[in-house]
Protein backbone atom coordinates (compact mmCIF):
# COMPACT_ATOMS: atom_id res chain seq x y z
CA UNK A 1 0.00 0.00 0.00
CA UNK A 2 1.32 3.20 -0.90
CA UNK A 3 1.84 5.71 2.07
CA UNK A 4 0.99 9.78 2.13
CA UNK A 5 1.65 11.96 5.19
CA UNK A 6 -1.38 13.37 6.76
CA UNK A 7 -1.55 16.46 9.17
CA UNK A 8 -1.92 14.35 12.78
CA UNK A 9 -4.94 16.84 13.64
CA UNK A 10 -6.87 15.86 10.51
CA UNK A 11 -6.38 12.46 12.14
CA UNK A 12 -8.27 13.29 15.81
CA UNK A 13 -4.53 13.83 17.33
CA UNK A 14 -4.74 16.55 19.96
CA UNK A 15 -1.56 18.55 18.56
CA UNK A 16 -3.12 21.85 17.42
CA UNK A 17 -1.87 25.18 19.16
CA UNK A 18 -4.87 24.85 21.50
CA UNK A 19 -4.64 21.61 22.05
CA UNK A 20 -7.46 20.89 20.21
CA UNK A 21 -7.89 18.56 16.85
CA UNK A 22 -8.87 19.12 13.25
CA UNK A 23 -10.69 15.39 12.70
CA UNK A 24 -11.69 15.17 9.49
CA UNK A 25 -13.40 11.90 8.50
CA UNK A 26 -12.80 12.02 4.93
CA UNK A 27 -9.51 11.87 5.25
CA UNK A 28 -9.12 9.08 8.27
CA UNK A 29 -11.30 7.14 5.42
CA UNK A 30 -8.40 7.08 3.47
CA UNK A 31 -6.27 4.68 5.70
CA UNK A 32 -8.38 1.94 3.15
CA UNK A 33 -6.42 2.86 0.32
CA UNK A 34 -3.40 4.03 1.32
CA UNK A 35 -0.91 3.65 4.36
CA UNK A 36 -1.68 7.35 6.66
CA UNK A 37 1.55 8.57 8.45
CA UNK A 38 0.72 10.95 10.88
CA UNK A 39 2.48 14.02 11.13
CA UNK A 40 2.37 17.61 13.15
CA UNK A 41 5.64 19.63 11.71
CA UNK A 42 5.15 21.81 14.51
CA UNK A 43 5.59 19.43 17.29
CA UNK A 44 8.21 17.79 15.28
CA UNK A 45 10.04 20.65 15.28
CA UNK A 46 10.32 20.88 19.32
CA UNK A 47 7.29 23.35 19.68
CA UNK A 48 5.00 22.33 22.79
CA UNK A 49 1.34 21.55 22.78
CA UNK A 50 -0.58 23.99 23.26
CA UNK A 51 1.28 27.09 22.00
CA UNK A 52 0.63 30.52 20.92
CA UNK A 53 -0.91 30.69 17.69
CA UNK A 54 1.73 31.51 15.04
CA UNK A 55 1.31 32.78 11.29
CA UNK A 56 3.83 33.83 8.45
CA UNK A 57 4.97 36.92 7.67
CA UNK A 58 7.93 38.62 5.09
CA UNK A 59 9.42 34.86 4.81
CA UNK A 60 9.55 34.51 8.45
CA UNK A 61 7.10 32.77 11.08
CA UNK A 62 6.03 34.26 14.08
CA UNK A 63 4.06 33.94 16.95
CA UNK A 64 1.49 35.95 18.81
CA UNK A 65 3.84 36.93 21.45
CA UNK A 66 5.48 38.37 18.56
CA UNK A 67 8.33 35.75 19.22
CA UNK A 68 11.03 34.75 15.87
CA UNK A 69 9.44 30.90 15.77
CA UNK A 70 10.94 30.35 12.01
CA UNK A 71 14.05 27.97 13.16
CA UNK A 72 11.33 25.55 14.88
CA UNK A 73 8.94 25.54 12.00
CA UNK A 74 11.66 25.02 9.56
CA UNK A 75 12.94 21.68 11.09
CA UNK A 76 9.44 20.29 11.37
CA UNK A 77 9.29 20.40 7.66
CA UNK A 78 12.81 19.17 7.47
CA UNK A 79 11.82 16.25 9.45
CA UNK A 80 8.52 16.02 7.64
CA UNK A 81 10.36 15.78 4.15
CA UNK A 82 12.65 12.97 5.60
CA UNK A 83 10.05 10.88 6.41
CA UNK A 84 7.94 11.34 3.06
CA UNK A 85 11.83 10.57 1.11
CA UNK A 86 12.26 7.31 3.80
CA UNK A 87 9.02 6.23 3.65
CA UNK A 88 8.45 6.65 0.01
CA UNK A 89 5.11 8.60 -0.16
CA UNK A 90 3.11 9.24 -2.81
CA UNK A 91 2.54 12.68 -1.44
CA UNK A 92 0.86 14.60 1.58
CA UNK A 93 -3.04 15.41 2.89
CA UNK A 94 -2.41 18.67 4.83
CA UNK A 95 -4.26 20.64 6.84
CA UNK A 96 -5.54 24.03 4.93
CA UNK A 97 -4.21 27.16 6.29
CA UNK A 98 -2.11 26.63 8.85
CA UNK A 99 1.41 28.52 8.77
CA UNK A 100 3.08 24.62 8.55
CA UNK A 101 0.42 22.55 6.46
CA UNK A 102 -1.35 25.30 4.30
CA UNK A 103 -1.58 24.84 0.83
CA UNK A 104 -2.54 27.91 -1.23
CA UNK A 105 -3.91 29.79 1.44
CA UNK A 106 -2.17 30.86 4.25
CA UNK A 107 -3.12 33.51 7.39
CA UNK A 108 -0.69 36.91 6.44
CA UNK A 109 0.57 37.30 9.54
CA UNK A 110 -1.50 39.99 10.97
CA UNK A 111 -3.82 37.49 13.38
CA UNK A 112 -7.04 38.86 11.35
CA UNK A 113 -8.50 36.11 10.23
CA UNK A 114 -7.34 37.26 6.88
CA UNK A 115 -6.14 34.69 4.27
CA UNK A 116 -3.08 35.72 1.64
CA UNK A 117 -1.79 33.23 -0.96
CA UNK A 118 0.97 31.06 -0.01
CA UNK A 119 1.68 27.93 1.38
CA UNK A 120 2.70 27.07 4.98
CA UNK A 121 6.44 26.07 5.52
CA UNK A 122 6.23 22.19 5.55
CA UNK A 123 4.09 22.14 2.62
CA UNK A 124 6.26 24.47 0.49
CA UNK A 125 9.23 22.52 1.26
CA UNK A 126 7.32 19.16 0.48
CA UNK A 127 6.35 20.81 -2.91
CA UNK A 128 9.67 21.58 -3.73
CA UNK A 129 10.84 18.20 -3.40
CA UNK A 130 8.06 16.92 -5.87
CA UNK A 131 5.78 15.78 -3.28
CA UNK A 132 2.07 16.66 -4.17
CA UNK A 133 0.59 18.38 -1.42
CA UNK A 134 -3.52 18.06 -1.00
CA UNK A 135 -5.96 19.45 2.16
CA UNK A 136 -8.52 17.98 3.29
CA UNK A 137 -11.17 20.39 0.81
CA UNK A 138 -9.95 18.70 -1.80
CA UNK A 139 -9.40 15.16 -0.75
CA UNK A 140 -11.57 14.05 -3.74
CA UNK A 141 -8.92 14.65 -5.79
CA UNK A 142 -6.38 12.74 -4.94
CA UNK A 143 -5.76 9.86 -7.06
S1 LIG B 1 1.32 21.83 12.37
FE1 LIG B 1 -0.02 20.86 10.88
S2 LIG B 1 -0.42 18.85 11.82
FE2 LIG B 1 0.36 20.16 13.45
S3 LIG B 1 -1.49 21.00 14.39
FE3 LIG B 1 -0.78 22.48 12.84
S4 LIG B 1 -1.98 21.97 11.02
FE4 LIG B 1 -2.10 20.21 12.39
Amino acid sequence: MTSLLVSACLLGVPCKYSGGHNGCPKVAALKDRYHLVPICPEQLGGLPTPRPPAECRDGRVFNRAGEDVTDRFAAGAEAALHLAGTLSCQGAVLKSRSPSCGSGAIYDGTFTGTLTTGDGVTARLLKDHGFPVYTEEDVDKIP
